[in-house]
C-alpha cells in the first residue's frame, strides 16, 4: 500500500444520514480554507452532485468528472473545473456515479481509486516546473449519504473523517455505525486513518432541543467536538441557490462566520497533530 504524502491534507466529510449538512460544510468549509490562504480541491463524490450545483458548476462543465476519475479513464486534474472563489477549485460529480460501484467491483484495487488518483495528482504537481497544476493543501472529500463503495474511496483517500452531526433528536443515532465503518477502514484499507472531529450543524438557538443535543453529543464525543457550532441560518440554505458559496452570497451572515471559525480552528487542529508526531 502506498503511503499518503503529507499534502495535500485530505478531509472525507462523511455521514450516511443525508441532510446532516456534509454538502454544505464542504462548500463553506472549503472556500473558507481558501479565503486564508489555503488552495483547496472539493472532491465531489456525491452522484447528486450537490457540491458541484451549489458552486455554480454547470453540467456542461461536468463532462469530465469523479466518475471518470474512479473508473480509470480519467485523472482528476483533467475533471478540475475553477469555481469562483480563488483558490477554491471542483471536481465535480455527475448521476454517472450511481454506477461506478457495480463497474469496478470486480477490480482489486476498487477500493483505492481515488487515493491513488489524490496521490498521482499530487506528485505530478510536486515536479511540475511550470506551476500549471494545482499544488493542493486541503483536498476535501464530499461524501454520498450512505457506506456504498464511493464513501469506502473516500475513508481510504483520507487523512481523517470530519463528520456533520445535525442538532436534532436523532442526532447520534446511526454514529455508531459510521465509527464502526471506519474502524474496518482503518483495520483492512487506511491503518492511519483517524476521526478529525465532529461538527454540529443547523444549531438553533430558539430550540431547547438544539442546547440538548450539543450536551448529549458532547458528553459522548468529548473533545472529538469542534467548538464552533454552525447555526441554522437562512442565508446559508439560500446560497446554493444562486451557485454561491454562503461566504460569497452574504459574508456578514451568522453561517458564514460560524464556518470562517471552523476553519480556524481546523488549521490550529491540524498545528497540534503536527507537533504531536513531530
Ligand atoms: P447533506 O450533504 O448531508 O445531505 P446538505 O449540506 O445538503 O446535507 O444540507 C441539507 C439541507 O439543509 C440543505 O437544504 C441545506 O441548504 C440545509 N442546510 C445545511 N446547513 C444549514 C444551515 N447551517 N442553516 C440552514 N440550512 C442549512
Ligand atoms: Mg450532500
Amino acid at each position: 500500500m502506498t503511503s499518503l504524502p503529507e499534502r495535500p491534507r485530505v478531509l472525507a466529510l462523511a455521514n450516511q444520514k443525508g441532510g446532516v449538512g456534509k454538502t454544505t460544510t464542504a462548500i463553506n468549509l472549503g472556500t473558507a480554507l481558501a479565503a486564508i490562504g489555503e488552495e483547496v480541491l472539493i472532491v465531489d463524490l456525491d452522484p447528486q452532485g450537490n457540491a458541484s450545483t451549489g458552486l455554480g458548476i454547470d453540467r456542461r462543465s461536468r463532462s469530465i468528472s469523479t466518475y471518470d476519475v474512479l473508473v480509470g479513464e480519467a485523472r482528476i486534474d483533467d475533471a478540475l473545473v475553477e469555481t469562483a472563489v480563488p483558490r477554491l477549485t471542483v471536481a465535480p460529480s455527475t448521476l454517472d456515479n450511481l454506477g461506478v460501484e457495480l463497474e469496478i467491483a470486480a477490480e482489486s484495487d476498487r477500493a483505492f481509486r481515488l487515493r491513488n488518483a489524490i496521490a498521482e495528482q499530487a506528485r505530478m504537481a510536486a515536479r511540475d516546473e511550470t506551476g500549471r497544476r494545482k499544488r493542493f493543501t486541503y483536498v476535501l472529500i464530499d461524501c454520498p449519504p450512505s457506506l456504498n463503495l464511493l464513501t469506502v474511496n473516500a475513508m481510504t483517500a483520507a487523512h481523517s473523517i470530519l463528520v456533520p452531526l445535525q442538532c436534532e433528536f436523532f442526532a447520534l443515532e446511526g454514529l455508531s455505525q459510521l465509527l464502526q465503518t471506519v474502524e474496518q477502514v482503518r483495520k483492512t484499507l487506511n491503518p492511519a486513518l483517524t476521526i478529525h472531529g465532529i461538527v454540529l450543524t443547523m444549531y438553533d438557538s430558539r430550540n431547547n432541543l438544539s442546547g440538548q443535543v450539543v450536551q448529549d453529543v458532547r458528553a459522548h464525543m468529548g473533545e472529538k467536538v469542534y467548538d464552533t457550532i454552525i447555526p441554522r441560518n437562512v442565508r446559508v440554505s439560500e446560497a446554493p441557490s444562486y451557485g454561491k458559496p454562503a461566504l460569497l452570497y452574504d459574508l456578514k451572515c451568522t453561517g458564514s462566520q460560524a464556518y470562517l471559525k471552523l476553519a480556524s480552528e481546523i488549521i490550529q487542529r491540524e498545528r497540534r497533530l503536527r507537533d504531536e508526531a513531530a
